[in-house]
């Protein structure tokens, strides 16, 4: 089942953490790869990811699994570029973060001898480029694939098999169900500590450096999601609309209800409310999608 010849169009974390998975499980596949500025194919040559073509055309000529690892927002502009150089039967899957947006823009680009398995890695960090990536980035981390009814069943097991390979656990999904469950998940937590830090910023100016050199531990955090690659997440507000705005409406009236609660001095509504969320923690630790450690594990003091 596996596949001879992997190509990665787009080279950062995500590409460069396949990459790097690939050697690791031992694969004897080949693995090509493209990336759309000079400077990022020669760091990706320097680091062995593969071997790098100065097109994403030559990249995939011969590769029976195409991944399109690019933003959100570049999909479809690269699937266009590449269809008319795919072998017959070989399977293009996606990474991105939004799924709904992704399969509409790259549809209509794929040829009838191909197949399309959209995929999202459940997993990251906030560092981009091909150096960032590393070889245990999946590991226990869902994979989440989307196809289409009519997708060739044998083309998505292929695709799971090889998720499985390079450490991840893979599960099907509706296409609109993602969208939702990952705005909740992730799409909306970022929006928030994106605003958080920028509230903490323009309290900077006022403290100076205070906001910074006393950092504690929940705006520490905060900033670590709101450094995230900036063009990627413009690309997942952009294209996950709907459900991010459903979701960002509810947070807001949950917010406005904690509000109240601060200003009426309903400790019963508080305390019952940060009861409920602690369960929730205990829930993903229990997962095992992360750890029980203090701090998340780093061992730093703790200020308070
Ligand atoms: P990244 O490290 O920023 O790498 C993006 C790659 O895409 C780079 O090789 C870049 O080339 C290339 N690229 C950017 N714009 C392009 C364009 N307009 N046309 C062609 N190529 C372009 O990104 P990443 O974190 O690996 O994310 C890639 C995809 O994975 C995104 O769709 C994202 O939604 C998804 N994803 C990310 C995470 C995460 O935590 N990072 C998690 C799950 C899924 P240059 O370097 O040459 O500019």
């Amino acid at each position: 089942m596996a596949f001879k010849r992997i190509a990665l169009i787009g080279l950062g974390l995500i590409a460069s953490s396949i990459s790097h998975a690939v050697r690791r499980a031992g694969m004897e596949t080949e693995v090509t790869g493209y990336a759309r500025t000079e400077k990022s194919r020669e760091e990706a040559r320097r680091l062995g990811l593969g071997t790098i073509f100065d097109t994403p055309q030559e990249a995939v000529q011969g590769a029976d699994l195409v991944v399109l690892c690019v933003p959100v927002g570049a999909m479809a502009a690269v699937m266009e570029a590449i269809a008319g150089d795919l072998e017959p039967g070989a399977i293009v899957t996606d990474v991105g973060s939004v799924k709904g947006a992704v399969m509409e823009a790259v549809s209509p680009y794929i040829p009838e001898n191909v197949h399309f398995v959209p995929g999202h890695p459940l997993a990251g960090t906030e560092h981009s480029g091909p150096a960032s990536g590393f070889a245990s980035l999946f590991d226990n981390r869902w994979w989440l694939l989307t196809p289409d009814e009519g997708v060739d069943r044998q083309a998505v097991e292929k695709v799971k098999e090889f998720l499985t390979e390079i450490g991840a656990n893979v599960d099907e999904m509706e296409v609109s169900h993602h969208d939702l469950v990952l705005a909740v998940t992730s799409h909306i937590p970022h929006l928030i500590a994106y605003t958080m830090v920028g509230v903490a910023d323009d309290l900077g100016r006022v403290t100076q450096s205070e906001v910074v050199n006393y950092s504690a531990a929940g705006f520490r955090d905060f900033t670590r999601i709101a450094a995230s690659d900036p063009t990627m997440w413009r690309d997942v507000f952009l294209s996950n609309k709907t459900a991010t705005l459903d979701i960002l409406g509810r947070f807001t009236e949950e917010l406005f209800a904690l509000q109240r609660a601060i200003r009426t001095g309903d400790g019963e509504h508080l305390f019952d409310y940060f009861t409920r969320t602690r369960a929730i923690r205990r829930g993903i630790v229990q997962a095992g999608q992360d750890t029980d450690a203090p701090d998340f594990g780093r061992g730093l003091t703790h200020q308070k």
